[in-house]
């Protein structure tokens, strides 16, 4: 898997979201997309999971435009929306017929996707009785329902308790080991804590491409800092 995002740019009226944004994920990297608030993670997540389209530049994946490979990109928004009053199973059974799989493909996946969230047991559960950790959890299992080779989430941990982080996290963690990921936050720590290579993306540009290598050795191997200038 390789995505290419080339040249993206996003305006809204004189606004502009995204600016000129390059930048390629391959497969089994997980990468952090930091920026502060209204840097531009939102919108640029949104064109890379084909929910917005960009006023100028281009999404590849595998040299396809990403809509005709809709499937191969499994989005977790950053406020999940859910139907309070359906069961964790009902939910999955709707979201992924609503995007074309079949009942018998979702009966086989769904307990199994449930089990990898840690949500096993929960089937029946309303979605309104879910914590914070536990509805982020069902958005990544739905984002997971296609099996897609790139994950992208966008603020996964960041409205969360301590609990819900931590649990989010070591889901996170698990999913890594065989599906690649981009993951954004205005929190450095959460992408510190489970990526190797940290984009930074400020007034929409990318100001930063780094791993955790080159931080380190930067740093003398101390800790990890990257400077996210909050002034602008
Ligand atoms: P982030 O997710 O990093 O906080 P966003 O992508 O949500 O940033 O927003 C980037 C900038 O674009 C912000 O200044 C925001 O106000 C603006 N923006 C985002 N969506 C819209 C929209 N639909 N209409 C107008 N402006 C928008
Ligand atoms: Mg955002």
């Amino acid at each position: 898997m390789n995505l290419e995002i080339k040249n993206v740019t996003k305006k809204f009226k004189e606004k502009t979201a995204v600016d000129h944004f390059s930048m390629e994920i391959q497969s089994g990297q997980c990468v952090g997309l930091i920026g502060p608030n209204g840097a531009g993670k939102s919108t640029l997540i949104k064109i890379i999971s084909d929910i917005m389209d960009p006023s100028q530049g281009v999404v590849l994946l595998d040299g396809k435009k990403i809509s005709e490979v809709k499937k191969e990109i499994g989005y977790l928004p950053q406020y999940p929306n859910f139907f309070q009053w359906m069961t964790a199973k009902e939910t999955l059974t709707f979201m992924g017929q609503l995007s074309g799989l079949r009942k018998e493909e979702l009966t086989r996946a769904i307990p199994e996707i449930m089990a990898k969230v840690g949500l096993s047991g929960e089937e029946n559960s309303k979605v309104r009785t879910f914590s914070g950790g536990m509805k982020q959890r069902l958005g990544i299992a739905q984002a997971l329902l296609h099996k897609p080779s790139l994950i992208v989430m966008d603020e996964p941990v960041s409205a969360l308790d301590p609990i819900g982080r931590r649990e989010v996290l070591n889901i996170i963690k698990e999913i890594k080991k065989d599906t690649t990921i981009l993951l954004s936050t205005h929190i450095l720590g959460d992408a510190e804590e489970i990526c190797e290579r940290f984009v930074i993306i400020k007034n929409g540009q990318k100001i930063e491409d780094t791993t955790r290598a080159e931080l380190l050795n930067k740093n003398s191997g101390n800790k990890i800092s990257i400077e996210i200038a909050e002034k602008s």
